[in-house]
């Protein structure tokens, strides 16, 4: 029986602002809620919701 964890090891999360795949490494208790950035273009992402083989992010308007 596979153990369903929380993020899955294939899940990834394609950057809204540049699309390429977030390196996750950096962040291994991903979480929705969670802020992450971008190893790509520097965005700071909100993770919204994480599937199994996708993670959904928002971009954050840090000028808020
Ligand atoms: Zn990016």
């Amino acid at each position: 029986m596979i153990q369903q964890n929380i993020k899955d090891e294939n899940s990834l999360l394609v950057c809204p602002e540049c699309k390429n795949a977030v390196d996750l490494s950096r962040y291994p208790n991903l979480a929705p809620g969670m802020v992450v950035e971008c190893n790509h273009c520097g965005m700071t992402l909100l993770v919204k919701e994480i599937m199994s083989k996708e993670i959904k992010a928002d971009i954050v308007d840090e000028g808020k």
